[in-house]
């Protein structure tokens, strides 16, 4: 039997086991995926190897530390340098990113997409502006702290710290920082954020299953919202054809992962 496994701090919260142990189940694949608590992101590589895994997920706060795990990164994880999914090839360890494609797919229902502003500036940022930037969108990241800001900068997206924010129109607003995760946090002080949702017409937050303080201000005024499900299952469906090799149908796989969402 394979196994695979999910790495965060925390990871308690995943809803990953839950969807590729219904697709493995009912697809009658002969795995089992489980959830691996890492404190230190440099201890990644061996531990997915001490566990004999065939492949895993990776979430916060340790993608940019898979990234340098690996022993080979391709297709879009290589641009970004972001990995949220590795494959045991033969002993070697191989990186992808899925979560950006994911979030495409989740905000489909969106019309007229052209300036989008990115709350956060960590590995599912990276991934999202670098993805938007492929689609020529006008992309804005707005970040706590100063540090991870160049690498979107460069990327040609507007960036600013809390501080120096001036605010404009956006047509989408992300939430990709962790705050409303673990914790009642709004990813920006309460005023920021609160002219910031007067002036767009969608938001998503890359959390699910709960309603984040930021959401819950963005229902409160009426936008059209929604939370990361959707995101996790484009993201999941991905990866879960990486893991499997192509020996299932992807229209059977996000099929069965849907239904994990009901559980
Ligand atoms: P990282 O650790 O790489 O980045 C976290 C970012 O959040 C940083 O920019 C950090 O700012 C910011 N941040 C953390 N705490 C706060 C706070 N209290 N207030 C304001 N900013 C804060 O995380 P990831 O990019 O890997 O993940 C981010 C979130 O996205 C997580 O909640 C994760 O669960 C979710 N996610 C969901 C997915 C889905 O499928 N739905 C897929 C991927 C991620 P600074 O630089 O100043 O430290």
């Amino acid at each position: 039997m394979q196994l695979f496994s999910i790495f965060g701090n925390p990871v308690s919260h995943s809803r990953s086991p839950l969807m590729h142990n219904s697709v493995f189940k009912n697809l009658h694949y002969n795995a089992c995926y489980t959830r691996t608590h890492l404190e230190d992101g440099t201890k990644l590589k061996e531990t997915f190897f001490a566990l004999g895994l065939s492949g895993a997920n990776v979430t916060v706060p340790h993608k940019e530390a898979a990234f340098h795990a690996c022993d080979e990164v391709r297709g879009f994880a290589k641009t970004v340098g972001v990995v949220n999914t590795l494959i045991n090839e033969n002993g070697r360890l191989i990186g992808y990113n899925t979560d950006a494609d994911g979030f495409i797919y989740a905000i489909e229902e969106f019309k007229d997409i052209q300036n989008i502003l990115i709350l956060g500036a960590g590995g599912t940022a990276k991934a999202l502006a670098a993805r938007f930037k492929q689609e020529n969108l006008d992309v804005t990241v707005l970040n706590r702290s100063e540090g991870r800001l160049p690498y979107f900068s460069e990327l040609g997206c507007k960036t600013s710290t809390w501080d120096g924010f001036i605010l404009s129109k956006f047509d989408l607003v992300v939430n990709t920082t962790s705050a409303g995760l673990k914790d009642e946090n709004l990813p920006a002080p309460e005023e920021l954020i609160e002219s910031i949702l007067n002036a767009t017409n969608y938001v998503a937050d890359a959390i699910y299953g709960k309603l984040t303080p930021f959401l819950q201000m963005a229902k409160e005024k009426k936008i059209i919202y929604k939370d990361g499900a959707d995101m996790l299952l484009g993201q999941g469906v991905l990866a879960n054809e990486l893991f499997v090799n192509g020996s299932l149908e992807k229209e059977a796989i996000k099929r069965e992962m849907q239904k994990s969402f009901l559980l």
